[in-house]
């Protein structure tokens, strides 16, 4: 992980890096808040520890400029206060600092702070997993491209206009802004519950399915305060809802859903209504072209005080080249800047497998399937014909008709044995039967029901009773095949969300570089496979090693060379041990290699087929030769050796052995204190 250290004092920048260094930071310094502002523009650096005094730009000024930045992701900033600090943390608080250290710095009081750096950084993925989720709901609705994101962006640039008005002081700060950013792309969570026919419909709706459609503000509140409930003090969850609520109330009262009109709506509804219209206006849908941002602002300052709140009208007109930046910017492919459209609609709903239109006939008597292939043909109904059950099956399973109409008594298998098999092939789509017979007691129609079928005719039936019941049953066809639509959208939705929770999963436990286990798994690992030692009185031991002059490996052929070493590095050594041993990375260019069951010696040995491979094997990086060699020590587990942390302290003491040694060498650690295993000529580079 990255981190920036600003202090204009190298004493003090040393003391921090090394403690940064111990736990494994990428370590960037800056002498000012300017110098800052450029490393964090160039790398994505998450944390930043920043001295209060300093030339230039000075600690405060640098919390302000990151606040109102765009860098991707959270920024933790740990301020250094002087002796006196109590009225500099309320003055830092407010210009958005984290935490706070004092001077003379304390490396066990960094360390604290640090680690709840690195918890408060972690929530941030929870934020990334709505982000993810608000996607997914607006991944229903193809149209809408790159919308949440464009919206956040036109949200952030109104919000940040009013925080300079006197009229929204105290209201509309830092906090605000970052807060309305994160949730504004929940806006149309509730469109979740809008049913597809509706929800992707390529005409305009009609006035019932416009109400429908409206329920989606209410449907999105209510999911939030679901949440709510259960974390009732989450600020982000508040504004979510309040903005899912309210986004399409107008300043006149005549909005929805709840018809609030002026500053009754909540701030943030108002401002998510004009970023959402002026995005809806400027994007290419399936009924409209998409509106140039002169059009678009003449329908927003038209609308102006009925619409949309004068106040916020008045923050789109003085930022107006702004939104057109990110319009230009975020443009979706299919929906030109130009405005200009070709008009190709899509279909409302995606054409079903389904031919409701099919009905397959099967009856043994020559007049009265006559009569049926007349009546229905003359519907404009598609009709096919069987005389009898055996070859209605057939057919069934090549015609794929949707709708039979059957009789009850026929030679060889009956009507209901016929539907019983029907059933019982199970094509995917459901088929609507309907049984005509003669018999007309209680119990023959519980036996047809019993059997599968859908509905009942009586011999002599009434042909517009007939038509009638066919009508039903291509209504519940139809129903069915919705009902099918929108299961695949939710097992879809699943599977994405199980993907997502796989890679967040992932990210927890493996290194991203080399994707092996990192330092925080590899203390979990040896901390368990201690315990089984322990228990079974097995061997454990463990190799700790560092890559020789890796710094140089770095100022020679750059960062990205030096990250491609460490994935090869990486590689070779997965390569070279057991399969039972665990290979960790668990610092920058340092790796621990768990061995069960190996002994000090057997372990030295592993470790030292490990070394050789390296030596032998230079990396490749852009057809350039980089010779690397590594260090390694070796800890053992001895009878009462106590905790695993003990094991890594031999290591690691091992280790330093090796590198006073003169570098690309095993030592091993015992009771007795290290001692030379292997040693090789010093490498030179
Ligand atoms: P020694 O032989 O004593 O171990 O010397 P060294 O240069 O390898 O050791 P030092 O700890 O001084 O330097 C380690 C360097 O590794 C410093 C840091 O910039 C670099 N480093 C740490 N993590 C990464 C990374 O992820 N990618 C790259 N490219 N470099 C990294
Ligand atoms: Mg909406
Ligand atoms: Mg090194
Ligand atoms: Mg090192």
């Amino acid at each position: 992980m990255n981190a920036l250290v600003v202090d204009d004092d190298e004493t003090s920048i040393i003391m921090v890096e090394n403690v940064l260094n111990q736990m494994g930071y990428e370590v960037h310094v800056a002498h000012n808040g300017r110098e800052a502002l450029e490393v964090l523009r160039e790398k994505s650096i998450h944390l930043v520890i920043t001295d209060w005094e300093m030339p230039e730009m000075n600690g405060i000024e640098l919390c302000h400029a990151i606040r109102r930045s765009d860098f991707s992701g959270y920024v933790y900033i740990i301020m250094i206060t002087g002796r006196d600090g109590s009225r500099q943390r309320i003055e830092g608080l407010h210009a958005g600092a984290d935490n706070f250290l004092t001077k003379p710095l304390n490396p066990a009081e960094l360390l604290v702070c640090l680690k709840t750096a690195e918890r408060i950084l972690a929530l941030e993925t929870c934020e990334l997993a709505i982000f993810a989720l608000a996607k997914l709901a607006e991944s229903r609705d193809s149209e809408t491209g790159a919308h949440l994101e464009r919206v956040q962006s036109y949200v952030r640039i109104l919000a940040e206009h009013l925080s300079t008005r006197e009229k929204f002081r105290g209201v509309v700060d830092d906090d605000y802004i970052r807060l309305i950013y994160q949730t504004s792309p929940l806006h149309d969570i509730g469109k979740v519950g809008i049913p597809d026919a509706i929800l992707l419909k390529a005409g305009k709706l009609t006035e019932r399915e416009f109400a429908v459609m409206k329920t989606h503000a209410q449907i999105g509140a209510q999911t939030l305060d679901a949440a709510l409930r259960r974390f009732p003090n989450a600020k982000f969850l508040q504004m979510a809802r309040s903005i899912a609520a309210s986004h399409h109330e107008k300043f006149d009262g005549t909005g929805y859903p709840m018809g609030l009109s002026g500053e009754n709506i909540p701030l943030c509804g108002r401002i998510v209504a004009l970023a959402d219209v002026y995005d809806a206006l400027t994007s290419r849908r399936v009924y409209k072209p998409a509106m140039s941002h002169e059009q678009a602002k003449e329908i927003i300052v038209r609308d102006s005080g009925s619409h949309f709140d004068p106040e916020i009208v008045a923050a789109f007109l003085g930022h107006e080249g702004e939104f057109e930046a990110v319009r230009q910017r975020m443009a979706d492919a299919e929906s030109p800047a130009s405005g200009a459209d070709n008009g190709s609609a899509k279909p409302a709903i995606p054409a079903s497998k389904a031919d409701t239109n099919t009905v397959l006939i099967v009856e043994d008597d020559p007049s009265q399937r006559d009569m049926l292939v007349t009546l229905l043909t003359a519907n404009k109904y598609e009709v096919i014909v069987a005389g009898d059950a055996e070859t209605a099956l057939e057919m069934v399973g090549n015609r794929r008709p949707r709708m039979i109409i059957s009789d009850w008594s026929m030679p060889g298998i009956n009507g209901t044995e016929f539907c019983r098999r029907v059933r019982a092939l199970d094509q995917g789509e459901y088929i609507f039967f309907l049984i005509v017979t003669a018999h007309s007691e209680k119990r023959h129609m519980i036996e047809a029901f019993d059997a599968g079928v859908d509905d009942f005719v009586v011999k002599p039936f009434h042909q517009g009773e007939l038509l009638a019941r066919i009508r039903a049953g291509s209504r519940t066809l139809r129903l069915h095949d919705e009902l099918n639509r929108r299961n695949d959208g939710a097992a879809k939705l699943n599977a994405q969300l199980l993907d997502l929770n796989g890679k967040l999963e992932r990210l927890a436990v493996t290194d991203e570089l080399t994707g092996l286990y990192n330092r925080r798994q590899a203390l979990l690992r040896l901390e368990e496979k201690s315990m089984h030692a322990d228990r079974y009185g097995d061997a454990l031991s463990v190799a700790m090693l560092d890559i020789d002059h890796f710094k140089m490996i770095n100022d020679t052929y750059g960062h990205d060379a030096g990250d491609e070493v460490l994935r090869q590095v990486a590689a070779t050594m997965q390569a070279s041990v057991r399969a039972t041993d665990t290979v960790c990375r668990v610092g920058g260019e340092e790796f621990l290699i768990i061995l069960p069951a190996q002994t000090a010696e057997e372990a030295a040995n592993s470790a030292e087929r490990c070394r050789a491979a390296l030596a032998k094997l230079p990396c490749m990086v852009n057809g350039v030769q980089i010779a690397v060699t590594v260090s390694i020590g070796i800890g053992s587990r001895r009878v009462n050796h106590g905790s695993a942390t003990a094991l890594l302290k031999d290591a690691d003491n091992a280790l330093y052995s090796a590198k006073r040694a003169g570098r690309n060498c095993v030592r091993m650690s015992g009771g007795s204190g290290a001692r030379v295993q292997v040693s090789y000529p010093h490498d030179v580079k």
